[in-house]
This record gives structure tokens, sequence and C-alpha cells, in this order.
């Protein structure tokens, strides 16, 4: 077993990795698109591109177009379809990984190359020392980290199609290495029914609960939703755990032989000391009576996955809620090299190493509201991003993308010797909006945070949100659903009309000034919000699973497009309430 000095040595090698790259941040990111270039330049997609063939940095920007999904869906369909992966890129194709970026898009397939995963792999790994490092975890710690796979996929021409999650719990890299520090057993993970690897996961790590040091989800809806999940089961864990036999709806045969191995026999003494935490009315900070040894959570709580930050830190009870990286199925970006950062002020050191970025500028008016513009035709290399200026990230890299629209848009917060630092913004193009109004997601963010203060005296919480643009009637308006809960107990809380009615009044005087005016001119109705009964958003969660997203990537959408996951929650709502006619 490796002891501090060992774990001491490896984070001392990291951090002169680590001085390294970020040290020579700009020479890495020319010699990486000098390398992409070199590979790939003869490849049909590009070589159209440098018809003198002179494929360097200046033909490449001058030439090569940024594109989104959409522009190369015709070249992933076609190998898809049975053509070769050299038509995109040179490097042999593993597989395709299959993405969305926000749970209600559209799913994408995105090619890798070995190469390109083990970078991926790398910077996980980078990520996963800093944090071990900054809360000293030695290799007795164990995590229980839920992860969860989905069936592959495979295309006409046989090649296979997973979330990243499936395909990193099934690598070689990952028994070899994670899978050691992870309490779950590795069939547990890789069993395809959610409910039953949930419930042999949470088991083990109740079984074996002075071994967890932390507590983790590759995103923090994951978490929420595991947090419920004990809710509803945990008489039965207790039962488990109490008589030695394992409940016999567990039928897979990898979760049923290696529980064989951990639940060995009665413990009623520790089924009773369960049974009492989680008998308390009030669950907050349960995962720390829980688990008492646990130093950190660690799941990506920033952009969408803040809204779970309260809760997270309610169920925590003082843990630190750590955000580790940020990364994509397209790419890795960032490491975040301050774990104990302010979860809502995570920035991400960006690694010259894994792609090549490039950054277009956004232009946010207002001092950082609303009117999302894009000065598309300008992106800037790493070296040249400025403090304070919002980006959208784009991407070339190894695989097949080329000038590639992640979607996302950044703020750079800082540098890390020659590095940039970024925060997370916003998903592009995510908006309410009714008339010339644009409400992004962060702007939602904020509004929201501003209203649920008033909540906040009477024990309410506000454990989820989402919002969609009504046009079904003139004037259109915003509709926002939220789901409250007691921070003492499940109960739906009472809901005062009046302290509603101001929740919605707050929400629309923190947007912008064309919304507030617009709204005034009688263009936009009075905003309306909806509270939905416990349980809605994971209906809508369930909802989105079932259209092929994965719950350990699942991005709740901010603003809903789709009819049908509306009417889940409209048929989950227990009170309107709304913004009086005029705006004063
Ligand atoms: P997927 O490839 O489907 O898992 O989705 C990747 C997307 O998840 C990114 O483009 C981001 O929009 C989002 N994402 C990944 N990491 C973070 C992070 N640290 N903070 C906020 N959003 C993230």
């Amino acid at each position: 077993m490796a002891g501090e000095s060992e774990i001491k040595e490896t984070y001392q090698n990291f951090m002169k990795i680590l001085e390294d790259l970020t040290n020579n941040a700009h020479e890495l990111q020319e010699q990486m698109l000098e390398e992409i270039l070199r590979r790939n330049a003869g490849t049909e997609y590009l070589s159209r591109f440098f018809p003198s063939g002179q494929a360097d940095k200046q033909n490449f920007k001058t030439n090569v177009p940024i594109v989104t999904y959409e522009d190369i869906k015709p070249y992933i369909d076609r190998i898809a379809n049975g053509e070769t992966s050299s038509i995109l890129f040179a490097d042999p194709i593993s597989q395709f990984l299959r993405s969305s970026g926000t749970s209600g898009g559209q799913q994408k397939l995105i090619p890798i190359t070995t190469e390109s995963f083990e970078r991926g792999c790398y910077h996980s790994f980078l990520a996963d020392v800093v944090m071990k490092k900054c809360f000293s975890v030695s290799d007795e710690g164990r995590s229980l980290s839920l992860y969860f796979c989905k069936p592959d996929m495979e295309t006409p021409s046989g090649l296979v199609a997973s979330s990243y999650v499936t395909f990193y719990s099934k690598s070689n890299i990952f028994k070899t290495s994670l899978a050691k520090f992870c309490i779950s057993p590795i069939e547990t993970i890789l069993c395809l029914d959610i409910k039953q690897s949930m419930f042999c996961q949470l088991l083990t790590g109740l079984l074996q609960r002075d071994k967890v040091v932390l507590f983790g989800s590759t995103f923090a809806s994951l978490l929420a939703r595991t947090i419920k999940f004990l809710e509803d089961y945990w008489r039965e864990l207790c039962c488990n755990i109490r008589t030695g036999y394992l409940s016999d709806w567990i039928i897979d045969p990898g979760c049923k032989n290696a529980m064989s191995l951990i639940l060995t026999m009665p413990n009623p003494e520790l089924a009773d000391l369960i049974q009492q935490i989680c008998e308390d009315k009030s669950w907050e900070g349960v995962i720390k009576k829980l688990w008492p040894k646990i130093k950190y959570i660690s799941s990506i709580c920033t952009g969408s996955m803040s809204q779970y930050i309260p809760l997270l830190e309610f169920y925590g009870g003082g843990i630190p809620l750590v955000s580790p990286s940020y990364a994509s199925s397209e790419a890795c970006f960032g490491i975040n090299l301050k774990p104990l950062s302010n979860p809502f002020d995570v920035s991400y050191t960006f690694l010259p190493n894994i792609a090549y970025f490039e950054f277009l500028p956004v232009n946010k008016d207002g001092g950082g509201k609303a009117q999302v513009t894009r000065t598309i035709d300008k992106p800037v290399d790493l070296a040249n991003v400025k403090l304070g200026q919002y980006y959208e990230v784009v991407v070339t890299t190894l695989a097949g993308l080329y000038r590639y629209r992640v979607g996302d848009v950044l703020r750079v917060t800082g540098f890390y010797n020659k590095s940039p630092q970024f925060q997370f913004v916003e998903r592009q193009n995510v908006v309410l909006s009714i008339d010339a109004d644009k409400t992004t997601e962060e702007d939602l963010w904020k509004a929201i945070t501003n209203a649920k203060l008033i909540l906040e005296p009477f024990g309410v919480m506000l454990t989820a949100y989402n919002s969609y643009s009504d046009i079904s009637s003139t004037p259109g308006r915003y509709v926002l659903f939220w789901e409250l809960k007691m921070k003492d107990s499940n109960d739906l809380p009472k809901l005062d009309v009046k302290i509603m009615e101001q929740c919605c009044c707050i929400v629309e005087e923190s947007f912008d000034f064309t919304y507030k005016s617009l709204r005034k001119g009688g263009a936009i109705s009075g905003l309306e919000l909806r509270v939905v009964k416990r349980g809605s958003f994971d209906e809508l969660m369930d909802f989105y699973i079932s259209k092929g997203a994965s719950i350990s990537q699942y991005k709740p959408p901010c603003c809903l497009k789709s009819e049908e996951a509306i009417k889940i929650l409209n048929s989950g709502t227990v009170g309107k309430f709304f913004s009086p006619k005029t705006m004063s």
C-alpha cells in the first residue's frame, strides 16, 4: 500500500509536469497544432482547405472553417456507415462516444482514438492527484464514486458507440488505476440496470463505511439522485445488512457474485447505526454521518450543475465540495488546481497538450448580463486570451475535430504560469426568449439565486429548477419550474401566495433591461412559477435517460424545448404563481 511519502512523491512529480506544461503552454499549443496538421492534412476533410498543399498554421487559420457538429455530421455518418475513418483523421478509430452536451440536446457521435482517449485519461489522473494531495488521501482510503454504464450501440459499420463513462469503465486504464480506489466492485459498475447497480454500490459503501474517504460522481445531478435513492431505499439496505441476505430482486449475475463476497454475514449493529442516522427527520449532514471518514465530495458542480450546490452542501454537512475538472466527450479542457475554492467560484486551468484550443470572443453587454453576441470571425489562441473576457471554446483534436465549436461559454479568471484559467459560464444558445429578449443560463441562475433567498427564513430549499418560453398565448411569458423541499423534512412546503409572487417579481427584477422594458411595454406577460411535487425532476431525468441520455453524464436542460418534458413537469405541478399583470 502506498503511504504518505509515495503520494508526496507522485504529487511532486506531477507538480514538475504541471509547471512544465503551463510554463510552455504557448509553445506546446503550437506543437500540438503542427502535429495534428502533420498527421491529418492529407485527409479528405482537411486537404480541401490546403489547395497549395501547405498545411501550416497560417493557412489553417485562414482556410479551415469554424464548424459545429452539423457541419461534420456527414463525415461522421459516412464513417458510421462503413467508410474508412481516414476520410476525417489519420489515426485508427477506436470507436464513437455518444455525447449530448446537455441531456435535452441531440445525441452526437464523437470519434476517439487510443491516443486521444489516453490523453484525456491522463488529464483526469492529474486532477485526481491534486485532490488526493489536498485532502491527504492515502491508498487505504476508498472512494464511493458512482459510475453507471449504458448498453453500447453499434453503427451499421460495426463500430461501437457508447457513453464516455461506459467506455471508460470498461477500459484497462480504469481497471488498472481508478477501479482500485473505488469501493464498488467493477461488476456493480458494469451492471446495465441502474437500480440494481445503485443499490449494490450503496450497499457496498455502507458495509465498508469506515474505508470511504470520498463520495462522488461525474456530475452533481447524479449525486442528488443518489441521495434521493438512499431516502427511498435505506430501510431495505439496512435489512440486507441486518440479515446478511441480498434483496431477491438483485438478479444481475455480476452484482450477485460481487455482493456475495461483501455481504457475508448479518451485521445488526451496523444496521442499527445506519437506521438511527436515517431515521432522523432532517437529513442535514447525512453524508458525513453515514461515512464519518469522508474528506471531500467530488462532482462537477459548475454551470447548470450549480443548482445542486446548496443541496449537496446541506447533505454534506460541511464536507468540501470539489469540481475536479472540465471535460467533454470531444476533449478534456482543464483541471481545478484549487480544490478548496468556493464551489461557485471554481476555475479550470487549461492543459496545453490535450488538443489545440481557440477562443471566440463573446460579448456580454451590461456588465455580464444578457445580450450575448458573438464576433465569430476572430478567434484568438490560448496565448492571447484576456483576463475577464468571455469566450466560446473551439477545439482541434487528433481525432477528427477541426475548429469545432463545443458550445460552452467561459470567462478568463486568471493564469497559472502561462496557461489561462477559466470559469465555466454557460452553454451557448440556451436562452429564454419571447421577443427581442435573450435570457441566458447564467442570467436565469443569477435571478433565481436572488429570488430563492426569501424562502430561506421559512426553512424552504430549492432543490432543482428549469424553465421554458411559453408562446402558446400572446404575449408569451417565461415559465419556471421549481422543486422545493423543507430543510428539516421531505414534506412539500406550505406555499404562501404572497411570498411566491414575490419570488416571481424578484426573478423578473433581476433580468436585464431589454426583458424589463418589453415586459413593461406589454410585449411579454408576467412570469409564471410552477412548483412541482418531490420527485418530478427525477421523472424528467428518467425521461431523458429513456431517450438515450446517460445517467452518469446527465445534465439537466435549463431551458426545456421538448413538449414531452414540459408535460412531465406540468403533471407534477402542485401550485402556480404569477407576477402581477403590470411590472412596476
Ligand atoms: P458530454 O460530452 O455529453 O458529457 O457533455 C460535455 C459537456 O458537459 C460540456 O461541453 C459542458 O457543457 C458540460 N461540462 C463538462 N464539464 C463541466 C464543468 N466542469 N462545468 C460545467 N459544465 C461542464
